[in-house]
């Protein structure tokens, strides 16, 4: 069976029945037997969908599990509250007391600040590596556990090429953690390109619709055991309504992914061509950092991009004057966004950024003519 036609099978239950898992709301699970309980919390020891606690999910909790499995090509999925309670959760599952991490130092903010304030305090130490590094052995140490890489980067879109990585990692005992929001399980599979774990925010293109928070990370082979072992001691869990309203999500994430990239591309080409803008930021673009590996490894790009503006462009005022893009944080829901970035900011390494001012845009489900005519028209107020 095609992806696109699985992603409207997800879910399906014993017929006749609904078309979508319905929301199941509880915390306790009634039996009417003692022998009946006590069949049910030794089933739930190897099957993740057995009913017996709210805590470990209900019915459309269950449902998306393994919709988002088999969309990351993974073994098994667990669910969290956010994104970053996610990557949090997940980096937690690989390091202890006395290890050390390797982070992409191209990494998202928030897991950037995760791994610089609560790790320490847990006695794990972290370096950062620059994100066309494949040969970590630099920064390798005898206690070196796990590796956390994102690709394409956070706001600026440099590509990892992650199958020369992983070959370098495979035979070093090392677990690697991607961040595949991005990607979404739909452009992009980290697992099949040699990754152990996946975490996808799908607050963005998996709930889709600007009103979801929640976090997904899907394992593979040896990786499921720790995984799984720190969900469950955390208590980690993802509310039915939220599981439903991902799952809804789902079933339209290839159609909007296709217009999103679209859309995006031909934002990203006009930018281009204006004479205020210094250089586009997009991993399909020809000349960007990794667009080669991108093409490679990835079906397709998303509503990303970055722009940088000419050196002293009044770009919070170009910004201020769109109509169609409101300023905002997150991306990934239907509508457009925008908002201004410092990646260098955040980073240890020198990538030769643009030295002008840059903002990052979501370019949303509009139709194009209307979002390029309100950029053109925030351009020819001339504020710059
Ligand atoms: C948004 C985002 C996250 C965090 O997700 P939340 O649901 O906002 O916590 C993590 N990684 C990337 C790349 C993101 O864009």
């Amino acid at each position: 069976m095609r992806r696109e036609t699985k992603l409207m099978h997800y879910g399906r239950q014993p017929l006749p029945g609904p078309a979508n898992p319905p929301v199941v709301r509880a915390s306790t699970i009634l039996h009417d037997t003692v022998e009946s309980y006590r069949d049910t919390k030794a089933r739930r020891e190897d099957d993740d969908s057995v009913l017996s606690y709210g805590r470990r999910g209900t019915t459309p909790a269950h449902a998306l599990m393994a919709a988002v499995a088999d969309l990351e090509g993974g073994d098994a999925c667990y669910l969290f509250p956010t994104g970053v309670a996610a990557l949090a959760g997940t980096i937690s599952a690989y390091v202890g007391a006395g290890d050390h991490l390797l982070v992409v130092d191209t990494v998202f903010p928030a897991t950037r600040s995760f791994c610089d304030s609560v790790l320490p305090r847990n006695g794990v130490a972290v370096d950062y590596f620059p994100w066309d590094a494949t040969d970590l052995s630099d920064w390798l140490r005898p206690e070196t556990k796990a590796v956390v890489v994102e690709a394409p980067a956070s706001q600026t879109f440099e590509v990892m090429d992650l199958p020369k990585l992983t070959a370098w990692t495979r035979d070093r005992g090392l677990t690697v953690i991607a961040d595949n929001t991005y990607g979404s399980g739909w452009l992009y599979r980290p697992l099949e390109l040699g990754c152990d774990v996946s975490v996808i925010a799908g607050t963005k293109y998996l709930g889709g619709h600007a009103d979801v928070m929640m976090g997904a990370a899907t394992a593979r082979g040896e990786a499921v055991a720790p995984l799984r072992r720190a969900v469950l001691a955390n208590g980690q869990t993802l509310a039915p309504d939220e599981a439903y309203a991902t799952l809804r999500g789902l079933r339209t994430l290839n159609l909007r992914l296709e217009r999103h990239e679209q859309s995006a591309l031909a934002v990203a080409r006009w930018f281009a061509a204006r004479p205020e803008v210094s250089a586009v930021l997009h991993p399909a673009l020809p000349g960007h950092p990794g667009a080669e590996t991108w093409q490679r490894d990835a079906g397709g790009s998303n509503g990303l991009l970055s722009v940088a503006f000419e050196e002293g462009y009044a770009l919070e005022a170009f910004l201020d004057r769109l109509r169609l893009f409101a300023i905002g944080s997150s991306w990934g829901g239907f509508e457009s966004l925008a908002m201004i970035i410092d990646p260098a900011a955040s980073r240890r390494f020198n990538y030769d950024l643009p030295a002008g001012p840059m903002a990052r845009f979501h370019v949303g489900l509009e139709h194009v003519d209307d979002l390029i005519g309100d950029l053109d028209a925030a351009f020819d107020s001339r504020g710059g």
